[in-house]
């Protein structure tokens, strides 16, 4: 008995003339072509990028007519056969198939895979099957090896992975609009003083999915010093946008005694340390990629892992946008939040490398950011980078009870709800920063897609959740 081998683990083998060795696989058919005495049958089980090459001789009795008719594109199959040396191009060697067994048929006339070049917003509509084609094979294969590659960083380096909650009842983040989380008769609301009663709600409060993990995950580090999340988050925000979606997934460290320098430098060296392990491990997939819808791909890779990321305030990054001279949709003042075509002006056109822009004016950012001494600013940090515009938001965060305290009041924040979070500043409190990666952002500079919806599994945005 053969057992079954993934073919990642064969194609590139090189063998010896005459040199075989026997082998099952099983996949799904990419391709089938051939005459009345060969079969030649593209085989794909998506370990990797490349199919293998199955070779069928017509004139066998094991390969009769009625079999041959069920082998169509999407089939699936299982064979078993020798591997050999391959004549043809662009392999090293191929199989030729004993005994092929069909396991799933796939019907040519309802297949929506059958033709090749679908456009990927046609293969959005198809979500549940788009993983079978090489662009999402190579996309989901990349993502996963970018959530190894973080845990590995961090683990590394002495971080705990910290496993925050996805239901919450705290909306002091004031990062995006919340899903509600409810068990209350919507057709039916228990009332009180005319307002909904959710002391009757499942919690027996309000309550949400998270929009971040980041006010315990700042729990967590006044405990272990240096931990980070990893997890989805929600945003009810009108997320129609090429970089929003209403579920992704967010990474946030946090770390005890890191000023914002600490913070930037952690930034800069976690950003390289991702490009360089997809340019490392990812080759195949990533030439893929490149020569298929971004020829400037691997290069980008390339240069952002060798290049110093620009460190500026906010202040310094209006000026330039300001005497740039540059044509932009929305109009830049110092106090405005920058857009993602000031953010992409200042890396692609001015610096030409990712930036890291600090000091942001208060009050366009969240209300734990450290105060700086001038009363106008606050510790916060923006990496920006190529295509994407933001890809991480962070600061380092205001430690001082008072000042903290003062800020909430001045925001309307309830603080009966807050009183967990200011007990980190009420008992050994330090000076701590963090910030959070949006992981399908990275997957968009990694990958050079454009749209974020074709950078996750099954995306989620307004008005599809389907599949
Ligand atoms: P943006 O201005 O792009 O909406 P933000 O300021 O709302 O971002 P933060 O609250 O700082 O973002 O969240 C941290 C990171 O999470 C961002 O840098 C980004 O990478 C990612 N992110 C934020 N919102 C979304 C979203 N709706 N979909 C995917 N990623 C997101
Ligand atoms: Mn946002």
């Amino acid at each position: 008995m053969l057992t079954h081998t993934d073919i990642k683990k064969l194609t590139g083998l090189t063998l010896g003339e005459g040199e075989s060795r026997p082998v099952q696989i099983k996949g799904w058919v990419r391709t089938k072509r051939g005459n009345k005495q060969v079969a030649f049958i593209a085989v794909n089980d998506g370990s990797c990028v490349a199919s293998i090459q199955v070779v069928a001789d017509l004139n066998a009795p094991a390969f009769p007519e009625d079999l041959m008719k069920r082998i169509t594109t999407g089939a699936c199959l299982c064979v078993d056969g020798r591997l050999v040396p391959s004549m043809g191009k662009g392999q090293t060697v191929e199989i030729q198939a004993d005994k092929i067994e069909v396991l799933g048929e796939a019907d040519p006339e309802t297949y929506p895979l059958q033709k090749k070049g679908h456009s990927l917003e046609f293969l959005r509509e198809i979500a549940h099957l788009r993983p079978r084609t090489n662009t999402f094979g190579a996309v989901l294969r990349l993502r996963h090896e970018m959530a190894y590659a973080l845990h590995t960083f961090y683990h590394e380096r002495g971080f705990y992975y910290l496993h925050t909650p996805l239901i919450t009842a705290s909306d002091c983040e004031g990062a995006g609009e919340m899903f509600q989380v409810t068990t209350l008769p919507l057709e039916q609301l228990p009332m009180k003083d005319g307002k909904i009663d959710y002391s009757k709600d499942f919690f027996g409060r309000q309550a949400s999915l998270t929009v971040s993990g980041q006010l315990e995950g700042e729990l967590g580090a006044m405990a272990l010093s240096k931990i980070y999340t990893f997890g989805p988050t929600f945003r009810a925000e009108n997320s129609n946008t090429p970089r929003h979606l209403a579920e992704f997934w967010m990474n946030e460290p946090e770390m005890a005694f890191y000023e914002i320098e600490d913070n930037m430098d952690l930034a800069e060296e976690f950003l390289k340390y991702l490009t360089a392990y997809a340019l490392e491990h990812c080759g195949d997939d990533l030439r893929f990629l490149n020569d298929m819808y971004d020829k400037e791909l691997i290069n980008r890779l390339e240069s952002v892992q060798n290049t110093r990321f620009e460190r500026l305030t906010y202040t310094q990054a209006v000026d330039i946008l300001k005497s740039s001279g540059a044509k932009f949709e929305f109009k830049v003042d110092w106090g405005v939040d920058l857009q993602s075509e000031h953010e992409r002006y200042l890396v692609e056109r001015h610096f030409k490398r990712p930036v890291i822009l600090t000091d942001y004016p208060k009050d366009i950012k969240a209300f734990y950011m450290k105060q700086n001494d001038d009363g106008k600013t606050v510790r916060g940090m923006d990496v920006l980078f190529p295509q994407i515009g933001e890809i991480i938001g962070g600061s380092q965060r205001e430690e001082n009870l008072d000042k903290l305290q003062r800020r909430i009041q001045e925001l309307h924040i309830p603080d009966k709800d807050m009183w967990w979070y200011l007990d980190t500043r009420r008992f050994g409190s330090a000076p701590h920063s963090g910030f959070g990666l949006g992981f399908e952002r990275l997957l968009l500079f990694i990958t050079g897609m454009t749209n974020i919806r074709d950078v996750i599994p099954f995306p989620r945005y307004p008005q599809n959740a389907e599949f």
